[in-house]
C-alpha cells in the first residue's frame, strides 16, 4: 500500500513520543550512578577521619598524599589530604581500608580537565580546616590544664614531704 512505511514510522514515533524518555540533557542533567559506582572525587568526612594513614598505605599507585600532624596531646589530625586523580586506578582499596568509613566517592563522572594541576584534589575543605584548627586549639588548652594540674599536685606532694 502506498505510504504504509511512512505510517508505520509515524506510529513508532508517536509511541516513543509518549513513552518513557531514554535521553537526558547532559551536561545540565547527569545520570544518577549506582551504589557501587567508583568514580569522581574522593570525599573525606573530617569528623570521622582518625588520621591513621591506612588509605594511603593501601593505595597501590601512591595516589594519596597526606599531611598529618599531632596535637599537644599527641593525637593525630589530618591537615591536608591530596588525591592525585591522574594517578588513581579507581580500585577502591583506599575506601575499603578506611575503618571509620570516612572516605567515599562523589560519583561525579564528568571530571575531565585540560589542566594537570586540576587533577590534584585537596579533600580537606574550608570546614575541615576550621575543624582541624579547633581540634588543635582544644588539645592545646586541655594539655595546658593537665600540665597545670600535674604541677600543682607535684607542688602539693613536695610540700607534704
Ligand atoms: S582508588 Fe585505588 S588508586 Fe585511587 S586513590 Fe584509592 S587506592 Fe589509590
Ligand atoms: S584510612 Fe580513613 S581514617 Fe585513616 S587516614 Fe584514611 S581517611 Fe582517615
Amino acid at each position: 500500500m502506498f505510504g504504509e512505511g511512512l505510517l508505520t514510522g509515524m506510529g513508532v514515533t508517536w509511541k516513543h513520543f509518549w513513552g518513557k524518555k531514554e535521553t537526558f540533557c547532559y551536561p545540565e542533567e547527569k545520570l544518577p550512578m549506582t551504589e557501587r559506582f567508583r568514580g569522581g572525587h574522593l570525599v573525606l568526612d573530617h569528623q570521622k577521619c582518625i588520621a591513621c594513614s591506612l588509605c594511603s598505605l593501601a593505595c597501590p599507585n601512591q595516589a594519596i598524599k597526606l599531611k598529618i600532624v599531632p596535637d599537644a596531646k599527641k593525637k593525630r589530625h589530618m591537615q591536608s589530604y591530596v588525591h592525585l586523580i591522574g594517578r588513581c586506578l579507581y580500585c577502591n582499596l583506599c575506601v575499603e581500608a578506611c575503618n571509620p568509613r570516612a572516605l567515599s566517592w562523589d560519583k561525579n563522572y564528568a571530571i575531565s580537565s585540560w589542566h594537570p594541576e586540576d587533577m590534584d584534589d585537596e579533600l580537606v575543605t574550608e570546614e575541615g580546616r576550621a575543624y582541624f584548627e579547633m581540634m588543635m586549639a582544644k588539645a592545646k588548652e586541655e594539655a595546658e590544664v593537665e600540665a597545670k594540674a600535674k604541677a600543682e599536685t607535684e607542688t602539693a606532694g613536695g610540700g607534704d614531704a
